[in-house]
């Protein structure tokens, strides 16, 4: 059978364009090598309020529909987040909601079979490119598979981006997290920095409610492999709660943190962590990826597939690019406990805002730009 879309990887990126392909009328293949991929959900699932990531970027038809179908699967609201660096706690006013990521995907991935995408549960392995189609090798439980498709979508997430684009291993970060519950804790999301345990990351609590919370730490790559990540964070839980319970067990994979890469080779196509569009100073992925599978499906519709990435770069590209340089700038603080204790004397916290709202601010971005260029020549690794 010949496919109009053939999809690698059924997360947020990979089901949300087999459902608008689908529903556009296209053949479309998905294919999972996870049986419990709408089931798992190693992720913070926290995402801005809209209003608040409107300050990074200007509204259009992706944004509103990722945010409008999110909403549909929000669990808890939260109007602050509480960002602590050294000893100071700065209370900030910022709109995050927690959604719901494994009943989203689950419902976007029967929406598209409910349309006619095909399910395919195997190991994508490689593709050949040939002048009008593509030829899809898959390893399943029954052997290897071909399929043939007009165009190949990649949504496999972060570790494709690592190894198509033999990606250096500061730009990528490992990040892990479970959910606990029977605790007491308001309802603000959390954010610490300590480079003993998220070395060039953070810590994060976010509260699902009724006592519950998904916690979990992100940490650079050439420093995860010195240290016990999982070990890491049961430490710091049992030293935070006085009572809880470990509700599931701690999980984690790969995030992209070293920006965006090319996302359209011909007929193959990007999507989300595949093509690093991560934002690089918080780990967000998770509506940049659905943002991606919308504008994909947009220039399907209107027939102009080759503006994908000129689309991608006026919506994604501009809050990607901005945390990447923060997240360059931020390097040269987070990994010293000097360093840090130093910046949490002064830093105001319409600073660290800006920051965390991916804000091009004028009295912020200049002298961020100037600071990444510096961590530029001074990378530790
Ligand atoms: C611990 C953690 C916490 C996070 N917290 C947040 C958060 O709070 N907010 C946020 O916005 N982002 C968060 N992120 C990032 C976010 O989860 C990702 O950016 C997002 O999931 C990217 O979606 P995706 O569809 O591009 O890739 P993925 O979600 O990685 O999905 C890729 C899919 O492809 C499948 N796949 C991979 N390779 C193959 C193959 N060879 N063959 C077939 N299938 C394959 C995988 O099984 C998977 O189902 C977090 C990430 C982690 C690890």
């Amino acid at each position: 059978m010949q496919f109009d879309f053939i999809i690698v990887g059924s997360g947020p990126a990979g089901s949300f364009s087999a459902y608008l392909l689908s529903e556009l009328g296209k053949k479309v293949a998905i294919i999972e090598r996870d049986p419990l991929f709408s089931k798992r959900s190693i992720c913070g699932e926290i995402i801005p309020e809209k209003k608040y990531l409107l300050e990074a970027i200007d509204e259009d038809e992706s944004i509103e529909e990722t945010f409008s179908l999110s909403e549909q699967f929000a669990r808890n609201r939260m109007r602050n987040i509480i960002f602590k660096i050294g000893n100071k706690e700065h209370r900030l006013d910022y709109g995050m909601m927690s959604i719901d990521r494994a009943r989203l995907v689950e419902y976007l991935s029967n929406r598209a079979m409910n349309s006619g995408c095909k399910f395919l549960l195997g190991r994508f392995s490689s593709w050949l490119e040939k002048q009008d189609e593509v030829k899809v090798r898959v390893v399943t439980e029954e052997g290897e598979q071909f399929l043939r498709g007009s165009n190949l979508v990649i949504a496999a997430g972060a570790s494709f981006y690592r190894e198509m684009f033999n990606v250096n291993d500061m730009d990528m970060a490992f990040a892990l997290r479970t959910i606990v519950s029977g605790i007491s804790i308001d309802n603000s999301v959390r954010m610490e920095i300590d480079p003993h345990i998220a070395p060039g990351g953070y810590i994060w609590i976010i509260p699902m409610g009724n006592g519950r919370a998904n916690v979990g730490l992100g940490a650079r790559l050439p420093f995860i492999s010195r240290m016990n990540p999982v070990l890491s964070l049961r430490n710091f839980i049992i030293n935070r709660f006085k009572e809880f319970n470990i509700e599931e067990k701690e999980a984690g994979r790969l995030v992209p943190v070293g920006g965006m890469r090319k996302a359209r080779f011909g007929r193959v196509f990007l999507l989300g962590d595949s093509a690093g569009m991560c934002v690089p100073i918080n780990g967000g992925g998770l509506y940049t990826a659905m943002i991606s599978a919308h504008v994909l499906y947009r220039v399907i519709r209107d027939g102009v597939p080759e503006s994908y990435e000129d689309i991608l770069a006026k919506t994604i590209g501009k809050i990607v690019n901005t945390g990447l340089v923060y997240r360059k700038a931020a390097d040269l603080i987070v990994f010293s406990d000097r360093r840090i204790r130093i910046t949490s004397k002064i830093v105001p916290s319409f600073i660290i805002r800006d920051i965390i709202a991916m804000k091009k601010s004028f009295r912020v971005y200049p002298a961020m730009k100037f600071l990444s260029g510096v961590a530029e020549l001074c990378r530790p690794i």
